[in-house]
């Protein structure tokens, strides 16, 4: 699909060169798109309309619809339910936090990876997201709501690394310095552990933060949570992670959701600890956030601090991760269930 937004700076160069025009177009038609973040040819005004025209028959200018926004009355999370030019749906977080804007991101629409606590996957995957798609999500909102963003999170409903290529094409586009030149080290992308993608990811030797979703310390209980772990093991993961250590000096975060009853205990602390020990790391445990669909529950307030204490103890670095937009359905894929829901007649 040709989508003006999902062109590089030299793909553009290259389409301007073709169309037999200057070269300095280029570099104004990508401002427009990634500085000034328009949304239609029609809002450049310094590029002449016959330029215009000429591109309209050959790149489509695809924009994003805001259907819903839901801002929540605790921390001022905001929650965006965008439309997309097929008429899929995709959401997205802006989270405020004293050292800037956070921006959480979808990577797919759908996704296929089966783990059974979370929201986005449970209707599977509908498509990729292109580049365009990827960068949009924080272009609207930037432009829309006046504020920075400084952070963004791979961390909505997808798999990223099942993006692989899409991912990486943005990461670079959003790191530009002709676009919103947001450092790498503002990046996070998080995966469920595509080993083979662990390591193509540390060859590109980029200082992004990898994140990695673990959530249990053995493979027997993580296959019960995610189906993923039927393919790659702990072992496999976390010597994928060494390697990424040693290409690029990053150090590497381990998501844990805790699940009452399940994975919370202090011997899966331990075992944790154990596993994890002496590895350049830090260990994010979230309390789950339960779904309707699925009946696991949210661990105990003292069981979290005891599993933090235990981690702590055994020389891991961890922290909690704090609940942002408790009110608004901020956590992973359920607001876009909701609203397919209320769209099917179902509530
Ligand atoms: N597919 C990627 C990124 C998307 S999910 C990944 O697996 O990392 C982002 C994080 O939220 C993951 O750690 C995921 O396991 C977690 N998550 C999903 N649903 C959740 C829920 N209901 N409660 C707590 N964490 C959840």
């Amino acid at each position: 699909m040709n989508d003006l937004r999902s062109l590089s700076w030299q793909e553009l160069i290259q389409l301007m060169e073709d169309l037999g025009e200057k070269k300095f177009r280029a570099k104004q038609i990508y401002e427009w798109v990634h500085q000034k973040l328009v949304q239609s040819y029609d809002e450049m005004t310094n590029i002449p309309k016959s330029l215009k025209e000429k591109l309209k028959t050959r790149v489509t200018f695809y924009p994003i619809k805001e259907v819903e926004r839901y801002v929540s009355a605790i921390d001022g999370t905001t929650k965006f339910l965008f439309e997309l030019f097929d008429g899929n749906v995709i959401e997205t977080v802006l989270m405020k936090y004293h050292h800037g804007n956070s921006v959480c991101i979808s990577s797919q629409v759908g996704c296929r990876m089966g783990c059974r606590f979370c929201a986005s996957t449970l209707d599977g995957l509908t498509r990729q997201l292109t580049v365009s798609e990827l960068l949009n999500q924080i272009y609207w909102i930037q432009k829309t709501t006046g504020e920075r963003v400084s952070n963004v999170v791979v961390m909505g409903t997808g798999e990223p690394f099942d993006n692989f290529a899409h991912i990486l094409q943005f990461i670079q586009m959003l790191t530009d310095e002709h676009g919103l030149h947001i450092s790498q080290r503002n990046i996070t992308v998080s995966t469920c552990g595509l080993v083979p993608k662990i390591y193509e990811l540390a060859e590109k030797k980029l200082a992004i933060t990898l994140a990695i979703s673990l959530h249990a310390p053995n493979d027997t209980m993580r296959k019960e949570l995610m189906p993923i772990a039927n393919k790659y093991s702990i072992d496999e993961i976390l010597k994928a992670c060494d390697a990424y250590i040693l290409a690029t000096g990053r150090r590497i975060t381990f998501e844990y959701s805790l699940v009452a009853g399940v994975n919370d205990k202090t011997e899966h602390a331990k075992e944790l600890a154990s596993r994890l020990s002496g590895k350049l790391c830090h260990v994010n445990l979230i309390p789950v956030n339960p779904i309707k669909e699925r009946d696991y529950e949210r661990s105990a307030r003292e069981s979290v601090a005891s599993f933090q204490k235990v981690l702590e103890k055994n020389h891991i670095n961890a922290t909690v991760r704090r609940e942002m937009g408790a009110d608004i359905q901020a956590a992973c894929g359920q607001l876009r269930k909701s609203y397919r829901d209320r769209q099917k007649g179902d509530v």
